[in-house]
């Protein structure tokens, strides 16, 4: 048990990616708390999460709304007790368009939620591990947030920023023994990709690792999925 009485907070938690990390570290002995926007499907999976015998909570948030977020750390803090871990998965990525057709709507809703969202939840989930001096925050990036994707200017522009904010928020907490790190993790069959791609259970493991102590030392890094245990010098197994 990798993640043993840690406590975990999940954004978008109740589907695709988000969920599939939230039984993970439910499996490694993990307590969790996720959120999004539908209450019906933050409900099904934190009944589903609990079904393995971990501690889960579930609760209504839209992260690119501060008050919203306020109330939801808040919350999950009182219930828990702690916070060791921040996984800022929620994201939305709307239909392909080139920048000059590409709704002024599309584009704020975005950089509301890829990249607002997750300094509103950093911002109100660090005071906790401040003090614990002690966390890890994985935030969940793109390879559109790492190259050059026509027709992609919102959603990559929204990646991009999330690596440069992992990037300073990992130099500006070093001190406090709190870790921050980016993954990309691949094309995974969810809602956003209209289920094509890997299944989103074969990309948890880098989560696992980010999250456990085992990675202490590990910030500031891009990691990817599949090529992660190279990029972090660890061997197979
Ligand atoms: P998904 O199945 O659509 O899941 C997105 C999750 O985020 C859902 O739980 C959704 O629930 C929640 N969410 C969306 N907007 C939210 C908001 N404003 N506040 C709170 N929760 C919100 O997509 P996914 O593929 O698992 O995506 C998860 C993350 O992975 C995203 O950041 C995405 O950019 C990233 N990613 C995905 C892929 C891929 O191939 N799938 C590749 C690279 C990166 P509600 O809609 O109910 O709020």
């Amino acid at each position: 048990m990798k993640l043993q009485d840690k406590v975990a907070l999940i954004t978008g938690g109740s589907r695709g990616i988000g969920k599939a990390v939230a039984m993970a570290y439910a499996r490694e002995g993990a307590k969790v708390a996720i959120c999004a926007r539908t209450g019906s499907e933050v409900e099904q999976a934190a009944q589903e999460i609990g079904a393995l015998r971990a501690e889960c909570k579930g609760w209504t948030c839209d992260v690119s709304v501060e008050a919203s977020v306020k109330e939801f750390v808040a919350a999950a803090g009182d219930e828990f007790g702690r916070i060791d871990i921040l996984v800022n998965n929620a994201g939305v990525m709307t239909r392909p368009a080139s920048i000059t057709e590409l709704d002024i709507k599309k584009w704020d809703y975005t950089i509301a939620v890829n990249l607002r969202g997750p300094f509103l939840v950093t911002q109100a989930v660090l005071p906790l591990m401040m003090k614990q001096r002690s966390g890890s925050i994985i935030n969940v990036s793109s390879i559109i947030g790492r190259g050059a994707y026509a027709n992609f200017i919102a959603y990559a522009t929204s990646k991009w920023g999330l690596e440069g904010f992992t990037q300073t928020l990992a130099a500006e907490v070093r001190s406090y023994n709190i870790r921050a790190n980016t993954v990309e993790p691949g094309v995974v069959a969810t809602k956003l990709t209209g289920y094509s791609g890997s299944k989103p259970e074969s990309v948890t493991e880098v989560f696992v690792y980010l999250a456990a102590d085992e990675a202490k030392g590990i910030t500031g890094k891009m990691l990817n999925s599949s090529g992660w245990r190279q990029e972090v010098g660890k061997n197979r197994g």
